[in-house]
């Protein structure tokens, strides 16, 4: 049975079980699934021959998942977009989507669109219930019609008795595009990942015997936002498995007082998180198995789970297995698994992070693409059935990181990563990155992305990004610039006063092009760039500067 098969399926014979909850509202199997088909039905009438990927726009509201699934049972993709995206990206990725529809189920769509092509610098009036989308013929530019709540309720009203699914004759299946979720890009551009239906439910078909057995009917925590692949990891294996979605919204993540007591009442069983997120809330001396006593598995993806981590969630839980996976959003949320024990979490560092699912492999491989053997250090390479078709209408970008092959089994897709690693025992160890890309509280964040993006302001003629690192991980980001003027000689008092102020209005402009998580905590103006022998910023140098 596929994902939209299983949960039709649960719709019938537990039509009251929760599926999702905020703590605010909640919506059953049975009003998941009517919603959905309702809003399927609109789609197909409203949009008809186009069957182009439809942005939903918003945070953690149930309507959300109601969105998603309505977009694929209607037979075209979805693309989550969180409401903390700033303006600016939320427009250049309208841009790249050519539907004329924008679901904005949690909420005020804010997402105003700049166009630097015309003489305006503000999108054109934006009128409640639709936007203008400048850019070029054949993109998703033009008028884009936006379905807030209210007609969203509305159409979750209309009723009519007979099986709404004869409407929508043609849902999302097999290699058909099912999500598209953008990640950073290192020209300054967010890239989109295309999964089809047949990458997610091969993920789902592992995801679900993922740490301790008894799943089905659990309640899975939410912690990612939907616009990140690891929240595919909660919400179809919770889905999956006929459990319940506890969504913890970002308010209540960043209230440390509400934070413990959301969770208490969230009953959860099955924890998806970065360990970033664990380890706040190790921070809190009552995060422990009494606080959660159904607590059976911590799943971790998207950054290193660190050693002390583990050792300590061992010590307040017990009672419930530490599994550690490993993917980028490329090749479908995580590949590779592994049930991280005391012993493993006292002696090896970096902690493996597992065994390639079935349906994949890795390959370790050299600058010139030969493999390497166990033991070596290279590129990680993953082939297999999860890894997707590439970056949504940029075959420049897709040509340069993903690859088809012939095999015994038929034509397999592979994906350079770019991670480090190498394997013993056929168990991957992930090293690092061999390129400027970061993960700061396990977002993934292109390095050379912010840069563009600092470099856009006016007056800026160079700008280079340094992660620094606490106790080994990235804790922050500080941007060295060098402007087009620099000031000359010796500094005055007043010109350190105004330096100050700059760096201040430059970081509002960049959290308009930028989410908050990418914004740099200081920002550094040089009168020259280091550089290389070769002409290049010399980042080593910056390094050496830190602060
Ligand atoms: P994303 O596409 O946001 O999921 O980020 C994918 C990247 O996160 C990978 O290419 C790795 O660099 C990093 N990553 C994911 N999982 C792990 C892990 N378990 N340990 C170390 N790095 C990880």
């Amino acid at each position: 049975m596929n994902i939209l098969e299983r949960i039709h399926n649960y719709a019938r014979i537990i039509p009251e079980k929760t599926a999702v909850w905020t703590g605010k509202e909640a919506l059953t199997y049975g009003e998941l699934d009517q919603m959905s088909d309702r809003l399927a039905r609109e789609l197909e009438t409203v949009c008809g021959d186009n069957r182009e990927p439809v942005a939903v726009y918003g945070h953690k509201h149930p309507y959300m998942l109601v969105s998603f699934l309505a977009c694929v049972k209607s037979g075209r993709a979805y693309c989550p977009i969180d409401c903390s995206v700033p303006e600016g990206r939320v427009g250049e990725i309208l841009a790249s989507l050519k539907s004329p529809v924008v679901l904005a189920p949690d909420g005020n769509f804010t997402g105003a669109v700049k166009d630097e092509d015309t003489e305006e610098a503000e999108a054109p009036a934006r009128q409640k219930d639709s936007v203008w989308i400048p850019g070029q013929a054949g993109a998703g530019q033009g008028k884009k019609q936006i379905w807030g709540r209210e007609r969203l309720e509305e159409i979750f009203r209309s009723g009519g008795e007979q099986d709404v699914r004869e409407n929508y004759p043609r849902p999302v299946s097999g290699s058909d595009l099912f999500y598209i979720i953008f990640t950073s890009g290192s020209s300054g551009t967010p890239k989109g990942v295309e999964i089809t239906a047949d990458c997610l439910n091969h993920f789902l078909e592992w995801s679900v015997s993922l740490g301790a057995s008894s799943k089905g009917g659990a309640v899975f925590l939410n912690q990612a936002p939907f616009s990140f692949d690891l929240s595919v990891m909660d919400l179809y294996t919770c889905l999956a498995c006929g459990g319940t979605l506890w969504c913890l919204e970002k308010g209540v993540q960043e209230d440390y007082g509400s934070l413990m007591d959301s969770l208490q009442a969230s009953g959860t069983q099955v924890w998806v998180s970065t360990p970033s997120f664990a380890e706040m809330c190790l921070a809190d001396p009552r995060f422990d198995q009494r606080l959660l006593p159904g607590l059976e598995t911590f799943l971790f993806c998207g950054e290193t789970l660190p050693n002390r981590t583990v050792l300590r969630l061992m010590d307040r839980f017990p009672r419930a297995a530490v599994v550690n996976t490993y993917g980028p959003t490329e090749s479908t949320v995580a590949v590779t698994e592994v049930s991280v024990t005391r012993e493993m979490a006292e002696e090896k560092t970096p902690l493996p992070v597992g065994r390639p699912k079935p349906g994949t492999w890795l390959e370790i491989q050299d600058p010139e693409g030969n493999i390497l053997p166990e033991g070596e250090q290279g590129e990680i390479v993953i082939l297999g059935n999860t890894v997707s078709t590439g970056y949504l209408s940029r075959p420049d970008l897709t040509d340069k990181a993903f690859f088809s092959r012939e095999t015994e089994k038929g034509e397999v897709r592979g994906y350079h990563t770019r991670d480090a690693g190498f394997l013993r025992d056929g168990m991957l160890y992930c090293t690092g990155r061999m390129d400027l890309q970061v993960k700061l509280h396990g977002y993934r964040i292109e390095l050379g992305d912010i840069e563009n993006n600092l470099q856009k302001l006016p007056g800026i003629s160079h700008a280079v990004v340094i992660p620094n690192r606490r106790n080994g991980r990235i804790s922050s980001l500080t941007a060295y610039v060098s402007r087009e003027n620099p000031a000359d000689g010796a500094v005055s008092e007043r010109q350190r006063e105004e330096t100050i102020l700059e760096a201040g209005r430059m970081r509002r402009q960049l959290e308009e092009l930028l989410p908050a998580y990418m914004i740099p905590k200081k920002i550094i103006f040089l009168d020259h760039m280091p550089l290389t022998s070769n002409g290049k910023a010399d980042r080593n140098a910056l390094e050496g500067e830190k602060l």
